[in-house]
């Protein structure tokens, strides 16, 4: 990859324990992946300042080519899982408060709003601050590390593949946990660089690396260390299939799941409230293919963990 050298920075010490003694652990040319050698957290430096990192965002082809998964309507199953699941931890009535920080294409952000919650979603691309306007989402427009009026009293912030794209994420972490309220939940979704997929796929290894736009790079061993830091409890952490079980069962997706919603938004909306209903809370089939899939990830994690933590 060309990269021009003035774009870049170097980071002097670990975000997670400010040592300055790491080893490289990949090269990319200009940009390099190290590993500290006192915590084991690998991370970018030199990295692409935040400045060129924005004009990459800005870019409609980031989300066309690079980031599409965020408006794939394939994830509707997982968003609804994941939103029914806050409702149960919050234990809380009426429309529950949550903050998506990195909205992206704006698809988890739409289907908790047709689910009843009162959603503020916080995005720093253009195309997708636009898409979530068009959708009726409160936005927050900027960069979520500068901003300084989050408010605060959500019952949940999610943030889904996106933290690895931050410049400090102990800044992330702090400041989340204040815009949090006293029982609040936090999700974090991530890839899994100590998964088997990462190690022996060789296109999940450059798609989970994503330079230069990946900052940081987690193990559930150091994401996990870092959350603790930051005084969250951890409820739970779950993993995706590896990738030959996941090919397998593409074989049996419905029918125009994977479609882009901007292309057909009638669909998408019919799609999100069939798949509300057949979500419900207590519904034993749902709950028997969770726990399978849950168990064959605990034994063979993939690519992507979703952590669960509260505060
Ligand atoms: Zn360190």
């Amino acid at each position: 990859m060309q990269v021009n050298e003035e774009r870049l920075e170097s980071v002097p010490l670990c975000d997670f324990c400010e040592r300055s003694d790491f080893r490289l652990w990949f090269d990319a040319g200009h940009i390099k992946i190290v590993r500290c050698q006192h915590c084991g957290l690998m991370f970018l430096t030199p990295r692409l300042r935040k400045e060129a990192l924005r004009d990459l965002y800005n870019r409609h082809e980031y989300y066309q080519d690079v980031s599409p998964a965020s408006s794939k309507l394939i994830h509707v199953p997982f968003y609804v899982e994941m939103l029914n699941r806050i409702k149960t931890s919050a234990k809380a009535s009426g429309s529950l408060r949550l903050l998506e920080v990195g909205a992206g294409g704006g698809l988890l952000s739409k289907c908790a709003a047709l689910m009843g919650y009162d959603v503020t979603a916080q995005e720093i691309s253009r195309p997708g601050i636009e898409r979530l306007r068009a959708w009726g989402i409160k936005v927050i427009d900027g960069d979520f590390e500068e901003l300084t009026d989050l408010g605060c009293g959500f019952d949940a912030v999610i943030a889904l593949h996106l933290i690895e794209h931050m410049q400090s994420v102990r800044v992330f972490l702090d400041k989340v946990y204040r815009c949090l309220n006293s029982r609040g939940v936090l999700i974090l979704q991530v890839p899994n660089f100590g998964s088997a997929d990462f190690k022996f796929n060789s296109e999940i290894f450059s798609k989970m690396l994503s330079l230069p736009y990946h900052n940081f790079f987690f193990t559930p061993k150091t994401l996990g260390r870092y959350l603790k830091a930051v005084k969250f409890r951890i409820t739970s952490v779950e993993y995706n299939l590896p990738f030959w079980i996941r090919g397998l069962s593409t074989l049996f997706r419905e029918q125009g799941i994977g479609r882009d919603p901007g292309q057909d938004p009638a669909a998408f909306e019919d799609v999100i409230c069939r798949t509300v209903a057949h979500q419900r809370p207590g519904s034993l089939g749902r709950e028997a293919r969770q726990f399978l899939r849950q168990g064959i990830a605990r034994i063979v994690p993939g690519d992507c963990m979703t952590i669960y933590a509260q505060k």
